[in-house]
């Protein structure tokens, strides 16, 4: 009778593993190409969810790294989604959103150079011009462009556009993109809705104005497929744990939330 128990158990937890294993190795399914943001990396006075230490953040990267990930930038991630590029296997996106970076420059941008992979910071135009929260300046960014940081625009306030005027929403998505582009003397070709908060008429305005793609985050009930609504999958201080942080990317955190939509 024990021996029969021994067995099951010996059985079963070979299962474990090799379902573990094969699934690591296999996720994402090629086509699938998880999308990533953080809001900070550091460790806050006040703990807050919003944040991933630099401890945990500095695995994460090594865990894309070395665990045979393919980080892809916003540009190559376009050309997929255009069927200009082929899908790598196991890719991935690493995305960066809001006002106050927590210092991205000087906490997260270290980590991502020593890894050398591609990510992108969506910033709030106004938070930069007054130095708000640490919000990244201007100057920082200009700085971490040439160190390969794609910056999309995160609009100019940071409002909720589902209460914002018409006209005002206009403003903020046409003129973040050209005043981040004067400021930075580039082209901003990727935009993040403040909140995550999507609107028919904000997609709109963002296809208008000549961004490529735009990013919501889970909350946002748009369609998979459609370049101005693409989702995200948070990384938050619950992904310190490792586990945690490859189920978001190995997109069954997205393939589940859609089964919930
Ligand atoms: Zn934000």
């Amino acid at each position: 009778m024990k021996n029969i128990w021994i067995r099951n158990t010996i059985v079963t937890a070979a299962v474990i593993i090799v379902t573990l294993a094969l699934a690591f190795f296999l996720l994402p399914v090629p086509g699938v190409i998880p999308v990533l943001f953080y809001h900070f990396v550091g460790t806050p006075e006040h703990p807050s969810k919003l944040f991933v230490s630099k401890k945990a953040f500095e695995r994460q990267l090594a865990f894309l790294k070395y665990g045979g990930y393919r980080v892809l930038s916003l540009d190559e991630f376009y050309a997929v989604k255009t069927g200009k590029m082929k899908p790598p296997r196991r890719a991935v996106v690493l995305t960066f959103d809001d006002c106050s970076n927590w210092c991205f420059y000087c906490t997260a941008l270290p980590i991502i150079e020593k890894y050398k992979l591609p990510v992108a910071n969506f910033m709030v135009y106004d938070c930069a011009l007054n130095g708000t929260q640490d919000s990244m300046s201007f100057k920082q960014a200009r700085e971490a462009i040439k160190k390969g940081v794609t910056i999309g625009s995160h609009s100019i306030n940071h409002p909720h556009f589902n209460e914002i005027d018409v006209h005002v929403l206009r403003n903020e998505i046409f003129e973040s993109k050209r005043l981040l582009e004067k400021e930075l003397g580039v082209t901003v070709e990727y935009f993040s809705y403040p909140f995550g908060v999507y609107t028919p008429q904000a997609a709109e305005f963002v296809k208008e104005a000549g961004y490529r793609m735009a990013f919501v985050t889970g909350k946002a009930k748009a369609a998979a497929h459609d370049l101005y609504a693409v989702p995200r999958a948070k990384v938050s201080s619950s992904s310190e744990n490792l586990f945690d942080f490859w189920f978001r990317v190995s997109g069954l955190y997205g393939a589940l939330r859609n089964l919930k939509h």
